[in-house]
């Protein structure tokens, strides 16, 4: 594991998308993520992007643990709420590269966790995210010029869209929830 595509040997340069997809299945295979079994793809998806990755599973990986299920179970209350934000993050996708829009199901899926987005995937740090968002999606990251934390400014979206999931109030300024959408961890 670990092993970075040719261009993508550094956190510290601008990322292929491959070291977002690295550093998600790592974090997945060392229990160390809130995500469903497969991270919420299809058994098949799942082996393929790993493959394309040179990403290795151990033999006797098990997907299906009791907190994965658990996790799965939970999520599927939530199915329409997850189709919401998949179809938000496809609506912005500008990237081209194969399993693409299956960044958006894995990024809905760890939405449906209770930490910080980049937590729940198991990144590293705060910023590996926003580099993935430039990357993967990059018209949301330059409507997110106010840094906003990016589980909230994905719900906000929403909201601004007619959902009614987060904002309680017409503006952020007014908000008595400012801190809990802008105060970065
Ligand atoms: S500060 Fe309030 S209005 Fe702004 S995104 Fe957060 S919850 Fe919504």
């Amino acid at each position: 594991m670990n092993t970075f595509p040719s261009g993508t040997d550094s956190f510290d340069h601008q990322p292929h998308s491959g070291t977002f997809w690295i550093a998600i299945l790592d974090a997945y295979l060392a229990g160390k993520n809130f995500l469903p079994p497969y991270m919420g793809l299809d058994p098949k998806t799942f082996a393929q992007i790993c493959t394309h990755f040179n990403i290795t599973v151990p033999e006797h990986f098990q997907h299906n643990t009791e907190k994965r299920q658990v996790i799965s179970d939970l999520a599927g209350l939530r199915l329409s709420e997850q189709q919401d934000l998949i179809n938000l993050l496809n609506h912005h996708l500008h990237n081209n590269e194969r399993f693409s829009e299956n960044m958006s199901s894995v990024l809905s899926a760890a939405c449906m966790g209770t930490q910080h987005l980049w937590k729940d995937l198991g990144m590293p740090e705060r910023p590996l995210l926003t580099q993935l968002f430039d990357c993967f999606y990059p018209g949301l990251s330059t409507m997110n010029k106010r840094n906003m934390r990016w589980k909230r400014f994905l719900y906000r979206q929403l909201c601004a869209s007619g959902g009614d999931y987060v904002c309680r109030a017409p503006s952020c300024e007014t908000c008595t929830s400012f801190n809990e959408c802008f105060t970065l961890e």
